[in-house]
């Protein structure tokens, strides 16, 4: 199975995804998380694309292209893939098309995770994460037992994303507006696209996703 999260950013597509391909043994995917190890790596890559995401614009096309299509070829993405973050242009929903093609392959299922603005805007600057194990916590909504470790990693402390100040996050909003939402048309005329409302509970928003897929 083959599954791409829409959304937002804020919208809650890493921590859905992630329970989404761990509960069903399929891999996941997150561009977003492949570019900040990247930068922690200090890779050539890393060193490109960090100064784009500091700034909230899109890292180009033709990189994400090659990065998504090697890491779909992974032992651990044969049986399934969920893709976070990718695809975010048309030109990368059409190349992900193609290289699916050449491999007998499909998109089997487009869900698009919906939250009002200001709610983004409030997640996101209240968003905070372990680096271990990538869980996200917000400091108002779903804090941490001390607020200020991971629970599952007490001795490790949570940092903030550096994209995600007031200022850049209204970027990536727009970016958003710009260049990602017209995929929602693209799936939807391919038959493709589900929507799922991203507000309220972890748990209930999970088994709207849950169904969605398996619809
Ligand atoms: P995310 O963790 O998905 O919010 O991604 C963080 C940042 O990484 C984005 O704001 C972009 O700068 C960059 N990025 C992640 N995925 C892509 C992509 N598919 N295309 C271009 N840039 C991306």
């Amino acid at each position: 199975m083959q599954v791409v999260l829409l959304g937002p950013p804020g919208v809650g597509k890493g921590t859905q995804g992630r329970r989404l391909a761990s509960e069903h043994g399929w891999a996941l995917i997150s561009t977003g998380e492949m570019l900040r190890d990247a930068i922690a790596r200090r890779t050539p890559l890393g060193l490109e694309a960090g100064k784009l995401i500091d700034q909230g614009l899109l890292v180009p096309d033709a990189i994400m292209i090659g990065l998504v299509r090697e890491r779909t070829l992974e032992p651990d993405a044969r049986k399934g893939f969920v893709l976070d973050g990718f695809p975010r242009t048309v030109p990368q929903a059409d190349a992900l098309d193609a290289f699916l093609a050449e491999r007998e392959r499909q998109l089997d299922k487009v869900v698009a995770l919906t939250a009002p603005d200001d709610e983004l805007v409030r997640r996101l600057s209240g968003r905070w994460e372990c680096p271990v194990c990538r869980r996200v916590y917000n400091a108002i909504s779903a804090p941490s037992r001390d607020g200020r470790h991971c629970d599952d990693h007490p001795e490790t402390a949570l940092y903030q994303r550096a994209d995600d100040t007031a200022e850049t996050v209204r970027r990536r909003l727009e970016v958003y507006r710009k260049q990602t939402a017209p995929l929602g048309e693209y799936y939807r005329a391919q038959g493709k696209l589900q929507e799922v409302g991203g507000t309220g509970p972890l748990d209930e928003v999970y088994g709207a996703l849950n169904s969605a897929v398996a619809r």
